[in-house]
C-alpha cells in the first residue's frame, strides 16, 4: 500500500518523500507546483500534478492508487503574507482540508498526518509550550491551521478518520547528502536568508527587532532539522496504523536560539562575515517560541538526531553552496 504525500514537491514534503522512499515505502505525491519544485520530488515516487481543492483530482488518485494514509503538507505557510492575504490562506489551507477529508471519507481512507504549527499557539503564556496550552493564533496562517486541526477532530468523531497533528516549530536544514533543500521564492525564513548573505546574494541580514523580552533582545525560536521532522511523520503513521487514538504533538528541540545566536552560528559554519543590521520589528512575531517536545519522544518514540544548530545550518549550507540558484541548479 502507498502513502499519499500532499505537497510532496515542497520543502518539507520533498524531504518526507525522500525519507519514506529510503525506508522502502511506496509513495504517491500530489502537488500543484504553486510553490514546490518538480525536481524536488524523489524519482521513486509517483507524481500527480493537481490541486487538493479539486475533488476530481483527488478521486482520480484514490481510485487509481492503493492509498493507506495521507501526509498533508499542501498549504501556504508564510506568516507575513497571511496578514496581507488572509483569504488566500483560508481558501487553500482550510478549504483544501475540507475537500481532502471529504474524499478520504468517501474512499474509506482512515489515517492522516498533518503539518500543523507553533503559530496555532499565538502568544504563549509560558515556555516551553505544551500541547495542552491554549491555542489562540495571532495571524491568519496560524488560524487556518488551527481550523484544520479542529476539522480533523470532528471528522474523526463522525467518520472515524484518525489523525496526528504535528505542530512544527522552526524547521531548517536539508538532506545531508545535499540533493534536496529549501528553495522558496521569495525567501522569508531566517536560516536561508542568512545563508544567502553568506553567499553574497544579499548584502546583509536585517534582524527584525532587538528590543524583545529575551536575553539578547532578539526573538528566540526552536529549530528542528527537516529530516528529524520527516522521521516524526513516519513514526506518526506507525502510531495510527497501530490503532492509537488521534493526537497532537509538538516537534521542536526544546532549546531556544535567538536570531543573533543563529547569525553567530552561521558565521562559524560558513566562515563568512555575514554583515547584519538591526531593523524594525516584523508584525506578528512573538518574543519566544520554544516547544516542550517530550510528548513526541515518549509516545511516538521520536529521537531527533540533530540537536546542535551548527549541524542543522551545516546541512542547509551544503545545499545552498552547491545549488546557489536552488532547483534551477540541480542536474
Ligand atoms: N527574521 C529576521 N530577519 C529575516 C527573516 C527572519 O530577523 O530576514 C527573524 C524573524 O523576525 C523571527 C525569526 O527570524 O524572529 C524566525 O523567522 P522565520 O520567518 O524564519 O520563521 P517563523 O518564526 O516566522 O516561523
Amino acid at each position: 500500500m502507498a502513502i499519499l504525500v500532499a505537497g510532496g514537491a515542497g520543502y518539507i514534503g520533498s524531504h518526507m518523500v525522500k525519507d519514506l522512499v529510503e525506508n522502502g515505502q511506496e509513495v504517491v505525491v500530489a502537488d500543484n507546483l504553486s510553490t514546490g519544485h518538480r525536481d524536488a520530488i524523489n524519482p521513486k515516487a509517483k507524481f500527480y500534478e493537481g490541486d487538493i481543492r479539486d475533488r476530481k483530482f483527488l478521486d482520480k488518485i484514490f481510485d487509481n492508487e492503493d492509498i493507506e494514509a495521507v501526509v498533508h503538507f499542501a498549504a501556504f505557510s508564510i506568516v507575513p503574507e497571511s496578514m496581507s492575504k488572509p483569504l488566500k490562506y483560508f481558501d487553500n489551507n482550510t478549504g483544501g482540508m475540507i475537500t481532502l477529508l471529504e474524499a478520504m471519507r468517501d474512499h474509506n481512507i482512515k489515517y492522516i498526518v498533518f503539518s500543523s504549527t507553533a503559530a496555532t499557539y499565538g502568544v504563549p503564556e509560558h515556555m516551553p509550550i505544551k500541547e495542552t496550552d491554549p491555542q489562540n493564533p495571532i495571524n491568519p496562517y496560524g488560524l487556518s491551521k488551527l481550523m484544520m486541526e479542529k476539522m480533523m477532530r470532528w471528522a474523526d468523531k463522525a467518520y472515524g478518520i484518525k489523525f496526528v497533528a504535528l505542530r512544527y516549530f522552526n524547521v531548517a536544514g536539508a538532506a545531508p547528502d545535499g540533493t534536496i533543500g529549501e528553495d522558496h521564492g521569495p525567501e522569508t525564513h531566517l536560516v536561508p536568508i542568512i545563508l544567502q548573505v553568506a553567499q553574497g546574494k544579499r548584502d546583509e541580514l536585517s534582524i527584525f527587532g532587538d528590543d524583545y523580552n529575551t536575553p539578547d533582545g532578539t526573538n528566540v525560536r526552536d529549530y528542528v532539522h527537516v529530516m528529524d521532522l520527516a522521521d516524526a511523520h513516519i513514526l506518526a503513521i506507525k502510531y495510527l496504523e497501530a490503532g492509537n487514538e488521534s493526537n497532537a504533538f509538538n516537534l521542536g528541540s526544546s532549546t531556544g536560539f535567538s536570531n543573533k545566536q543563529m547569525l553567530e552560528a552561521a558565521r562559524k559554519v560558513t566562515g563568512e562575515p555575514i554583515p547584519a543590521k538591526i531593523a524594525p520589528r516584523r508584525p506578528g512575531d512573538p518574543d519566544s517560541l520554544v516547544a516542550a517536545s517530550d510528548k513526541a519522544r515518549k509516545i511516538l518514540g521520536w529521537n531527533p538526531k540533530y540537536d546542535d544548530v551548527h549541524d542543522i545550518i551545516a546541512t542547509a549550507w551544503k545545499w545552498h553552496s552547491t545549488h546557489p540558484k536552488g532547483y534551477e541548479d540541480r542536474d
